[in-house]
């Protein structure tokens, strides 16, 4: 009866795991965002299960019946189970202890009722007890559904792991719930430990955030928690006031394999920075790739915002200037950018992109009596640049292009 919203093949995967779990000797339960969500009347999500016991050995086993990816996370004590379209968490019941503030904390193996109070929030600690078909709620979770409230469990909850009080963001938003009164003001309390999360981990809450339908208003949230100094630093407030409209929507072309959320965090940026050189105090730990998409951002910021002007269109040239050796994140960018302007931009985008045919190449230079170095470096440069410009479109146009330029290239390497 409690889980008639699940579908068949979700009903099908936890009757194996019940028989397994009843073979096995263990107990096994639905828990987190799951069960929540099934108390809540939703459909479509991921299945979260705890086993009272190994839970490594029990997913292995019960993959060799389901035949899905297994992924084990022998640190977590955890395995996912990746279906098609459906993907199965299984968590050994686990005690936490914190050896510092905004640390991972440590794991050891306990009860189901342990496994509930290292949860984040009331409505995130509830179990179905799968063999035996009944709740288990010690810290009146279904009251806090009911009333669509957000509760801590412990007042140090929001201490010991700061990323709540951006999950709490993220709920609040989604599911439409207030935060408890207390469990607010020890959240205000404590916004400055955010501080003491790692980078990673910050990043990974930012990804989830840009994933939900309404990451607007959970940064409007933040904001108003007074979060987003710690979190986006040079993000202020007026400026997440704008509609979902102008935000990128990314979400067909994840097949391209760019990073959605960092083409948002640029845009974000864009829109929202008093200075956009904030954008570099962000601390999400970024890769090169990473940091050489923000420092675009940073560089062309004035040619980009005069190419965002309607009466000015850029050359083929200074795009590929803008483009080049530039990841794709920069081109997605570019298209949010000029999302309002002739949609040719896309074509000469994409123009811009294509490695440029040199009607002569290198050996050819040689022949011509042009030794490797930095001169041939700087005709090959220019030559370039005349192809893109539609100056030279056959072998003999660079042929007699180069002899009438030959000349400054010999004053250039003598003086
Ligand atoms: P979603 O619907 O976004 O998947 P979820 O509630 O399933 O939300 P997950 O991030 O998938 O959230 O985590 C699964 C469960 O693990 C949560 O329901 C919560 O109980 C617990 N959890 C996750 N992160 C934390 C945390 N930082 N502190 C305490 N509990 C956490
Ligand atoms: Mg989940």
């Amino acid at each position: 009866m409690l889980l008639a919203k699940l579908n068949h093949e979700e009903n099908i995967i936890l009757q194996k795991a019940v028989s397994l779990a009843t073979q096995l000797g263990v107990n096994i339960y639905l828990v987190g965002g799951t069960f929540r969500d099934v108390l809540l009347n939703q459909t479509g999500f991921d299945l979260d299960l705890v086993v009272e016991g190994n839970a490594l050995n029990f997913a292995k086993i019960l993959n060799l019946d389901l035949l899905g990816v297994i992924k084990i996370h022998e640190n977590f004590l955890s395995a996912k189970i990746s279906f098609t379209n459906l993907s199965l968490d299984v968590h050994t019941a686990r005690k936490e202890v914190y050896q510092y503030y905004g640390a991972l904390p440590k794991i050891e193996q306990g009860s189901i009722i342990d496994d509930l109070y290292r949860r984040d929030f009331t409505v995130n600690a509830i179990a179905l007890d799968l063999k035996n078909n009944t709740i288990i709620d010690p810290f009146g979770g279904q009251k806090d559904l009911n009333n669509r409230l957000l509760r801590t469990l412990h007042k140090d909850s929001f201490k010991e792991d700061p990323t709540r009080i951006i999950r709490a963001a993220r709920y609040a938003s989604r599911l439409e719930f207030d935060l408890e009164s207390i469990t607010k003001s020890k959240l205000l309390e404590v916004v400055s430990y955010i501080d003491f999360v790692s980078a990673s981990r910050l990043k990974n809450e930012y990804i989830k955030i840009i994933n939900e339908d309404k990451h607007y208003k959970i940064l409007q949230l933040l904001n108003e928690w007074g979060v987003l100094p710690y979190f986006l630093p040079g993000i202020y407030g007026e400026s997440l006031n704008i509609t979902n409209e102008k935000h990128i929507n990314l979400k067909g072309s994840n097949n391209e394999r760019i990073s959605v959320w960092l083409v948002n965090l640029m845009v974000l940026y864009w829109q929202g920075a008093i200075n956009i050189k904030d954008i570099h105090k962000v601390r999400f730990n970024f890769t090169n790739k990473e940091l050489s998409c923000i420092e675009w951002l940073v560089e062309n910021y004035y040619f980009l915002k005069h190419l965002q002007k309607n009466d000015f269109k850029a050359s083929l040239l200074e795009l590929h200037q803008l483009l080049y050796n530039t990841p794709r994140e920069t081109d997605f960018f570019l298209l949010w950018l000029l999302r309002g302007k002739s949609n040719f931009y896309f074509q000469d985008i994409k123009n811009a992109r294509q490695k440029i045919k040199l009607p002569l190449n290198g050996r050819d230079l040689l022949k011509l009596g042009i030794k490797p170095g930095p001169v041939m470096g700087k005709i090959i440069t220019d030559l370039k640049r005349q192809v893109l410009v539609g100056k030279i479109n056959s072998k003999d146009d660079a042929v007699t292009w180069l002899k009438r330029m030959m000349n400054d290239y010999v004053n250039q390497l003598d003086s």
